[in-house]
């Protein structure tokens, strides 16, 4: 039976806001489906309203940093039916999560030492996905999740079906050609002038897509950039290691015909090589079949 006008409350914990951003930007697609298929009563974004209302799907971008974070995502989980983590800092921990490298205390001295730290709210240890505070009935990674894979999944939901789901990774939507090469060292995408037609890791390059989940199109290395892995793991990848590290190493390895050895130590010796891979504590994420 399909579900019709659902009651949606939008919710930001601690982020950028980039998620709701890139639902907005969905433009005509958004406008059919508020029209056709839910009705937003919560957003602090678009409506005046203090009180979390009871809805049926609740839409939440970013991670859970302060203790009142913690505090608002268990109030909104038990009043929605349905509770989408929209984003990478909602689903993994995401780029906010970089701070979780060092302590608190380190991070406060260090990087917050001109901010009056009694006017901060009161802060976590680390900064943590959702799932390792409520039930996640999906997930939609991405920093940020493109707008029409953010509307094909709540138009999914409003109808009842369970959302598609994107299981390979980002090399099959890339149509760069991967070969076997030989090359002196690995490069910052900023080095070098990019091959257009060949995979980016095969020049040198450190892009994450043979890890990274699908669905996004692959913007990023079919514009000449490297993909960063804002999508997470794949679901292939998940089967076969936990060890993405290791993996992505050998990856490289295999294309570039450096030894693993050199990969492993050039990976941290070079300041253009970014870092963004990184995952916060998500200790209850083992629902693969929800993520999308
Ligand atoms: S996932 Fe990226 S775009 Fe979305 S809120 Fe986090 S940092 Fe911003
Ligand atoms: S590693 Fe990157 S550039 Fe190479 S095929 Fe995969 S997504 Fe494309
Ligand atoms: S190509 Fe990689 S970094 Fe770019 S949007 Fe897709 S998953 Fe994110």
């Amino acid at each position: 039976m399909s579900v019709r006008h659902l009651k949606v409350s939008i919710i930001s914990l601690t982020c950028c806001a980039g998620c709701v951003s890139s639902f907005l930007d969905a433009g005509d697609a958004l406008a059919e489906v508020l029209s056709q298929d839910f009705e937003v009563t919560y957003s602090p974004t678009f409506i005046d309203l203090k009180e979390i209302p009871e809805v049926d799907l609740a839409i939440v971008e970013g991670g859970v940093r302060t203790e009142a974070d913690e505090k608002l995502i268990r109030e909104v989980r038990a009043k929605s039916r349905i509770l989408v983590a929209l984003g990478i800092c909602a689903t993994h921990g995401g780029i906010t999560s970089l701070g979780n490298i060092s302590s608190l205390k380190t991070l406060l001295e260090k990087e917050y030492s001109l901010i009056e730290t009694s006017n901060l709210p009161e802060l976590k240890d680390l900064m943590y996905p959702l799932c390792n505070f409520v039930d996640v009935d999906y997930y939609v990674p991405g920093c940020p999740p493109m707008p029409m894979l953010i509307v094909h999944t709540i138009k999914s939901i409003a109808n009842g079906k369970s959302p598609p789901r994107h299981q390979s990774v980002v090399c099959t939507e890339c149509h760069r050609k991967i070969v076997p090469a030989k090359v002196e060292r690995l490069y910052g995408i900023y080095e070098k002038e990019a091959n257009r037609e060949l995979c980016l890791v095969s020049q040198g390059f450190v892009c994450l897509g043979s890890l990274t989940r699908e669905g996004c199109g692959a913007p990023c290395p079919r514009s000449g950039f490297t993909c960063f892995g804002c999508r997470g793991p794949a679901d292939s990848l998940l089967y076969r290691t936990r060890d993405l590290y290791a993996f992505l190493i050998k990856v490289i390895s295999t294309r570039t015909g450096i030894p693993q050895q050199k990969v492993k130590e050039e990976l941290y010796q070079n300041p253009f090589i970014f870092h963004t891979f990184i995952f916060s504590k998500f200790e209850r994420f083992k629902a693969r079949e929800r993520v999308i």
